[in-house]
Formats: structure tokens, sequence, C-alpha cells
């Protein structure tokens, strides 16, 4: 169903003619070549699938990455992308397997990589060949993110990594790591932080999945010991990782700000048909996810057409990321009530009601991947209000 629930809402669906002729494009591909089932309990088998199907979406002139032709992926307009996502999402596409390498690193490379690293990492990202992770987070570094301890000292011509980084999302399966590490050791805070790539299969990186409560084991611990990693991998200059991680955040919770939308608005008929007619006694709350989830749609669209800037845009993003995030729970919350017992005891061969329940289980995991709310409010207090840090 996707922007349709918005059809009756002037404002809320902010197309012009070509965006609407390239939804009926794209809608017209998805049908012709319909994505694969992506079943988050079983990467080993739709990973593979997904990631070539992100391939032929990219030939057919669908690439994920908003980056130029020559490097793989496609110039759009913000509200192409938007429409994109909510065709994807409304077919149950997955879009955002690669979000490291599709809106993180494109991104990054866009602004601060060479000519080199971008014709090196990018074409791959678009043709699905190389999967990426995100290799920020540390046990004692999470919210804290420059309290990390990894260090990457530089010896000639490499660096050599030696550390631990836990929680990144599908680095059991990638290929590459976008990483954080101190390059000057004993350094603190901000200062002397490298921000570089790893091939995740260069000797002395061992990766640990970590198994969910909700069943998939979607991130891992990654252990770093004496990894030699060529200098020619740093994003930006070598002790100014923390501007370059500064971006990816901000990519990181616009991205995941999109997406999430796109996923609770072409799942929102679902949620009212659970609801008795006329929503019964739940239809104010529905009421309420429908109204957020349209401010959402045009939040989405005013975040990301912001103009670019020097500094990157951490206070809109969280502000889109903690709306998005806070309307996931609640959404999951009522789905929850509507399914009563349902929603947790189904036969061990209904991978609908599965996926449902692992949807609703998971559902507090947006309220912390890419940075909690309460780090999202400290953002928004000092992005967007201008008040000095707590
Ligand atoms: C689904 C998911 C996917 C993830 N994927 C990745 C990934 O791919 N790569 C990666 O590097 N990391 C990833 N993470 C890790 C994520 O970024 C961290 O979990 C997050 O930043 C919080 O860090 P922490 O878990 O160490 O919690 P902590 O930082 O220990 O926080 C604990 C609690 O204290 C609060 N708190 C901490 N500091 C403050 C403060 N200054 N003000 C107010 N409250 C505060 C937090 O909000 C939280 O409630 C993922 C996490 C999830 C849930």
């Amino acid at each position: 169903m996707s922007v349709d629930v918005f059809a009756r809402f002037p404002g809320a669906v902010v197309t012009d003619e070509a965006e609407e002729e390239f939804r009926g494009r794209i809608r017209d591909h998805l049908a012709t070549d319909p994505a694969p089932p992506f079943d988050r309990n079983d990467p080993d088998a739709s990973l593979p699938p997904t990631l070539a199907w992100h391939g032929r979406l990219a030939a057919a002139g669908y690439a994920l990455p908003v980056s130029p032709p020559e490097y793989g992926g496609r110039l759009r307009s913000l509200g192409e992308q938007l429409v994109q996502v909510e065709e994807m999402a409304a077919v149950g596409a997955n879009s955002s397997v690669n979000l490291v390498g599709v809106a993180m690193l494109t991104p990054l490379l866009l602004a601060l990589g060479t000519e080199e690293q971008k014709q090196t990492w990018l074409p791959p990202v678009a043709r699905g060949e190389h999967l990426w992770c995100q290799l920020f987070s540390e046990p004692e570094a999470g919210s804290d993110l420059f309290g990390m301890r990894t260090t990457a000292v530089p010896d000639g011509d490499v660096l050599v990594v030696n550390g631990q980084k836990i929680w990144s999302s599908t680095a059991d399966h990638a290929d590459f790591g976008l990483m954080l590490a101190r390059t000057e050791p004993g350094s603190t805070g901000r200062r002397g932080i490298g921000c570089f790539v790893v091939d995740m299969r260069s000797p002395g990186v061992t990766v640990r999945p970590i198994r969910q409560l909700g069943g998939p084991a979607e991130f891992a611990e990654v252990f770093f010991d004496d990894v030699r990693v060529p200098r020619g991998n740093v994003v930006g200059e070598l002790g100014d990782g923390a501007l370059a991680a500064l971006r990816v955040l901000a990519s990181e919770r616009s991205g995941l700000s999109m997406a999430s939308y796109a996923g609770l608005a072409a799942q929102f008929e679902d949620l009212v048909r659970l609801a008795p007619p006329g929503g019964g006694r739940y239809r104010a709350e529905l009421l309420a996810l429908w109204e957020a989830l349209a401010v959402q749609r045009l939040g989405a669209i005013r975040q990301a057409s912001a103009p670019p800037g020097d500094e990157p845009p951490l206070g809109a993003a969280a502000a889109g990321k903690l709306a998005v995030g806070t309307i996931n729970v609640q959404f999951n919350e009522l789905r929850a009530r509507l399914l009563g017992p349902r929603a947790f005891a189904f036969p061990d061969d209904d991978r609908d009601v599965a996926a449902i329940s692992e949807r609703i289980v998971s559902s507090l995991a947006l309220s912390l991947g890419g940075g909690t709310h309460q780090m999202q409010r400290n953002a928004i207090a000092e992005g967007l209000l201008g008040m000095p840090r707590g």
C-alpha cells in the first residue's frame, strides 16, 4: 500500500510529475523482477540472492546508492529516493541490508574519499557485489563513541590494528568494514582517531556472531590482532577521523529514518486489518500512528533536502531517527495487543506470524542502533536548540 494510505491527505504526498512517473516505472520493474524473500533468521540463504537482486536493480537503472553513474550509482531527486524506498517496502523488498555500503560509505567517500577510493569501493556496492559493515561500537564505547580504545598504529605504509569492536551488523558476512580506531595511542576524545576501510578477510580478523532474543544473529563481535591495513585505506586525514565519524552517523540516522518510515507505512494496512472493523477501541491509536507516519514522511523529505554544509546535520538526523524509533515501538506495541497470545504462540511452520512476532520482539532495536534515543535527544539539544553540552 505504501504511500497510497496518504492519498487523501493533501500535502503529505509531496511529489511532482516526474516522481509519479518514476513511481510507475519502478512499480513495473518490481513486478517484472520481484525481490527475493529476505529472512533475517537465515542470512546465509537470504543475503546472496538479495545482493544479486540489488545488482539487477542497478543494471535496470534503480541503483540504491545515490552517487554519480561513474561510481555505479544514480543521481536522484529526493522525491525519487523516497518513492523508491516506499515502493520497495510495499512489495517487501529489502533495501537496507547493505545500509553501510549504500548510505554511509557512499556519501562519506563522495565527500572525503580520493578518486582511487571511490573507483575501488563504490561500484561493487551498487552492483551488490560487496557487503559492508560498520566497526564503530566497542564494549566500553557505544554512546561514548570517542571513548574507543582500539588502536591503529602507523608503521610505514600500513596501520597495525589491535582491539575489539561489538554489535557490528552483518559483520560475519561482510567483505569490508568501515572502521574507527585511535591512530595516536594515548590521545583522548575526538583527537587522534582514524577512519579507514578494513578487508574483513585480512589475517588477524576474528568475527564471533551474537545470537539475539528475537532469533537471528544479526550482529557480531569483531577482534583485531595485529591486522595490517594499507595507509591508502584511510578516509580523509589520518588523525581527523572524528569528522568522518560524525558524517557517517548523520547519514546512518537519515538512512534509518527513511527506510524505517517506509517499512512502517507499508505495514500500516495490515495493522488496521488486525483491529475490529472501523478500528473499535483502537481507532484513536491507529489514527495517531497514521498521522505520525504522515508527518514522518514530510520530515524525511525536509531533513534530506537540507543543503549540504560543512557540519554534519546531526541534530536534524537525530530528530528523524528519534521520531521513527518512537513510532516503531508504538506500532509494534499496538500490534502485539491486537494479536494477543497469537503474537508469541504459533505453529512452527507459520512463517508469516513468525515474521511479525520477530518484528515485535526486535522493535526496540531501532531505539538503540545508530545511537540511543537519549543520545538523539542530546544531539537535538545541541544541534537544533543550541543548548550547551550537558
Ligand atoms: C540493532 C543494532 C544494530 C547495531 N549495529 C551496529 C553496527 O553495525 N556497528 C556498530 O558499530 N554498532 C552497532 N550497534 C551498536 C549501537 O550503536 C550501540 O548499541 C549504541 O550506540 C549504544 O551503545 P551501548 O550499547 O554501548 O550502550 P551505552 O552507551 O552503554 O548506553 C547505556 C544507556 O545509557 C544511556 N546513555 C549513555 N550515555 C549517555 C549520555 N551521555 N546521555 C544520556 N544517556 C546516556 C544510553 O542512552 C543507554 O540507555 C547496533 C546496535 C543495535 C541495537
